[in-house]
């Protein structure tokens, strides 16, 4: 049913109203969101640098703002109530996370939705906006995952720098005096070099729990240890995690950790099956009989905070186990940088599917990583789950337009809604407005009731 969704949520006007100027825009979001990742490809300046004294010295620069504009803060903040808060909340809340409508219980999972890093960087963008109404306004990637709330965005004039021709994005659409904002899960530091030697003002909103990341792999570099990375080497954290690692290699999985545990616990093996196999998700010049002698642990804020845990485990073991208890500290290198809002979301679903769900509604972008693996828990757990972006995936005609977790297929499941009394488990990633999921619920409510009156 590729192409199939259609409409788009309804825009209560006031924040494009209120924001946004007649601006020129270069880019339909659209065009270019998805393809907006690559693989790390380093200038050579920043080859030979120190990229921790690189991007403090961008980060210090007066035409760089980490805080967001305080005399907007107000405005904003009513704005985003206006626009993102639900009322069905309140509802859930009343009445211990559980609602009634018909012969529909909907379950609410105990943490879902916008974590504090997302609202943070949403606030900041909606401030810059209203601080900078007369210039022309980029970000170079998606803000957050979340169609509605980069609709927004567009709809308030912000440019969504498109892809080049050779891959990167095509910072040469900025130019001199334009406002540059950094999405939430930041960017790489090429990019922050680039936009440093022209001359605009950049918002960072940049998630703290990210930057901490950062911070680990600086201490990696530093110590000469390579970074290994649980991510996904295209996810444009990971691609800008990356890019302050001198040396580093991205797992996506338990799989793929056991396979380079396996290699180091051996002194070895197929290098040019390893070499294929991570030819995307390794530094340039990565060798695997060398650069795995000392490892550092660092992560993608969004992956399965479990698995994390479990592959850090792994690389102690593997490497205590190749040279000894009392030589262990200088060949493995391990920080806690689990941020806590993912592993909330994650747990209070794990708690969720142990209760007796006909299905689960999962509501979050379809190129969000943390609302997969919301969706991939339930899923595993065996509930048919229907993971939609947003509310109009629910059809009037009682069919659901939503994306496998596993296989990333877009798919449309007819009357998928069973008949009689039933209970619907309900969670939303990390970058969804509780606005956006009260929609969905209400969708499915008006169906079950129409059904019911047939
Ligand atoms: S999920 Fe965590 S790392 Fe990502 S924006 Fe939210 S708080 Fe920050």
């Amino acid at each position: 049913m590729k192409g199939t969704v259609v409409g788009t949520l309804a825009m209560a006007g006031s924040v494009a109203a209120f924001l946004a100027p007649s601006l020129p825009r270069h880019t339909n979001p659209a065009q270019c969101r998805r393809g907006a990742t690559s693989k790390v490809s380093m200038s050579s300046t920043a080859d030979v640098v120190d990229k921790k004294a690189a991007r403090r010295k961008i980060l210090q620069s007066d035409s760089y703002n980490r805080v967001g504009f305080k005399d907007e803060k107000e405005d904003v903040s009513a704005l985003m109530s206006d626009e993102f808060t639900s009322d069905i909340i309140s509802e859930f809340k009343e009445n211990k996370g559980s609602i009634t409508r018909g012969d529909t219980t909907f379950k609410l999972a105990e943490y879902y939705g916008f974590c504090w890093g997302v609202e943070r960087a949403v606030a900041m963008a909606f401030q810059a906006r209203k601080h900078f109404p007369d210039k022309t306004m980029h970000i170079t990637n998606e803000l957050i995952h979340n169609p509605g709330v980069n609709e927004k965005l567009d709809e308030m004039g912000v440019n969504f720098v498109p892809v080049s021709d050779k891959g990167g994005k095509d910072l040469e659409t900025i130019d001199d005096g334009d406002v540059v904002i950094l999405p939430a899960f930041g960017a790489s530091l090429e990019e922050m070099q680039t936009l440093d030697e022209k001359n605009v003002q950049v918002v960072d909103t940049t998630c703290p729990w990210v930057s901490k990341v950062w911070n680990t792999v600086d201490k990696h570099t530093k110590a000469q240890f390579t970074s290994v990375i649980h991510g996904k080497w295209a996810h444009e954290e990971t691609v800008a995690t990356a890019s302050f690692c001198d040396k580093y290699l991205v797992v996506k999985n338990m799989a793929e950790a056991e396979y380079v545990a396996a290699y180091i616990a051996n002194g070895g093996g197929d290098k040019a099956e390893f070499m294929e196999k991570f030819k995307n998700a390794m530094s340039e010049g990565f060798d695997p009989d060398v650069d795995l002698v000392k490892v550092g642990l660092a992560n993608q804020t969004t992956m399965y905070k479990r698995e994390t845990r479990d592959i850090g485990k792994l690389f102690e073991k593997t490497l205590m186990e190749k040279y000894g208890p009392a030589e262990v500290g200088e060949h493995w290198m391990a920080f806690d940088t689990i941020c806590d809002a993912t592993q909330e979301r994650q747990d209070a679903i794990l708690e969720l599917v142990e209760e007796e769900i006909d299905l689960m509604l999962v509501v979050g972008g379809w190129d969000s990583s943390n609302t997969q693996h919301l969706a991939e828990i339930s899923a595993n757990k065996g509930i048919p789950t229907f993971w939609v972006n947003k509310a109009n995936c629910v059809k009037p005609d009682g069919s659901i337009a939503h994306v496998d977790p596993h296989s990333m297929e877009e798919l449309r499941t007819e009357n998928f809604l069973p008949a009689g009394e039933i209970v619907i488990g309900v969670t939303s990633g990390a970058s969804t407005p509780d606005a956006y999921m009260e929609q969905a619920v209400e969708n499915i409510s008006m169906l079950k009731k129409l059904a019911a009156a047939a």
